[in-house]
């Protein structure tokens, strides 16, 4: 067992690294194609699936290579059909990562980090801390991990779990590339979504990417005083840097980001709060989506009730602004945005 934990997993290989490992196995170089096929395209998680590899030449690679796949510790179901696992990985560390269905669609939901240093205080993640980022390998793992569940396509990934993806940038990059591989899953790069709460350098860093992957933006309120208590660990980013960031984006880009908005009662949803939020988009080019708050257990902060979002979807559409209100899919299994934390079922 301990020398598997020593095993590289083969996943993390070069293609010429595979190559040259075949060869030394003696084996003739189109084995080294057919394996790269089944990393590559049909995303094997075990050496037992290559089943046109010869058995013996499949003994031989697993007595020198890992597939650390993440093992499923729980899953839950929700009303809605989405479901939420609780995954670990070959070191004991784990993130929850949320399947939801539609028509025709699976959206995959991820995590970029164990836990989280953001701090945001409606976010049960947050609350928690950080335990350690993820790797490239296990964000899209969770992909995969989603994937196989259902038995389905995934058709599209939104890095909005648990974690800051810009406080792990470049693993989040490299996992949105092996997502958009051609060779891979190839998911179009606008169905790729990662979603920040603000992290200026990683909003322009991610502005000079070749691809088309599609920004969110965790506003929740346009406030300095309210978006410093709301999320603390972008206190440095004001809001006049962060607009002047986003108009940076756009100039660059021409793709319009999404401005996420959890309603929650008495804090984001007051007349002047309103009128903030207004004036930040207005004029701008983003699509701003509204949601209720999820709430967790213990928690002081509650959702808005649904008229608040109506007037607010309003008076930013009587502004020229683009707005949808969004239902969060999974709350009753704590899926829903803002409620993942490392918990086993029934552990709160
Ligand atoms: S909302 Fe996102 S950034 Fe904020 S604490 Fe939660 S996981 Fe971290």
């Amino acid at each position: 067992m301990e020398q598997t934990n020593q095993m590289r997993d083969i996943r993390s290989l070069s293609d010429d690294d595979i190559r040259s490992a075949v060869a030394q196995l003696d084996q003739p170089m189109f084995r080294a194609t057919q394996v790269l096929e089944w990393l590559h395209k049909k995303n094997a998680s075990s050496f037992d699936e290559m089943t046109n590899l010869p058995k013996s030449f499949r003994t031989q690679l697993a007595e020198r290579f890992s597939f650390a796949v993440p093992r499923q510790i729980a899953q839950q179901i929700s009303r809605d059909r989405t479901r939420k696992y609780l995954l670990e990985f070959s070191d004991g560390v784990s993130v929850e990562a949320v399947g939801i269905p539609g028509r025709g669609k699976l959206t995959a939901c991820i995590s970029t980090q164990a836990g989280c240093g953001m701090r945001c205080a409606f976010c049960a993640t947050g609350l928690a801390g950080l335990a350690r980022s993820c790797t490239a390998r296990e964000m899209v793992d969770q992909v995969l991990h989603i994937a196989r569940d259902f038995n389905e396509r995934v058709t599209s990934v939104v890095f909005m779990g648990q974690g800051e993806p810009f406080a792990n940038f470049d693993e989040t990059v490299r996992a949105l590339r092996t997502l958009n591989d051609p060779r891979g899953l190839k998911i179009g790069a606008r169905h790729l979504t990662v979603s920040t709460c603000g992290i200026i350098p990683g909003i322009r860093a991610f502005a000079k990417l070749p691809e088309q992957f599609t920004l969110a933006i965790s506003l929740h309120s346009a406030s300095q005083q309210t978006r410093n208590q709301l999320m603390p660990g972008v206190k440095k980013y004001t809001l006049p840097r962060l607009y002047e960031a986003l108009q940076e984006y756009v100039e660059a880009t021409g793709r319009r980001p999404t401005y996420e908005i959890a309603m929650i009662e008495g804090i984001n949803d007051t007349n002047p709060e309103m009128r903030a939020i207004c004036d930040f988009c207005e004029g701008t080019l983003c699509h701003v989506n509204l949601i209720q708050l999820s709430d967790f257990p213990d928690s002081e902060l509650h959702p808005s009730p649904l008229f608040k979002l109506e007037e607010l979807q309003k008076r930013l559409t009587a502004r020229g602004v683009q707005t949808t209100i969004r239902c969060s899919r999974g709350a009753d299994i704590d899926a829903a945005c803002g409620q993942l934390k490392q918990r086993r079922p029934n552990a709160r």
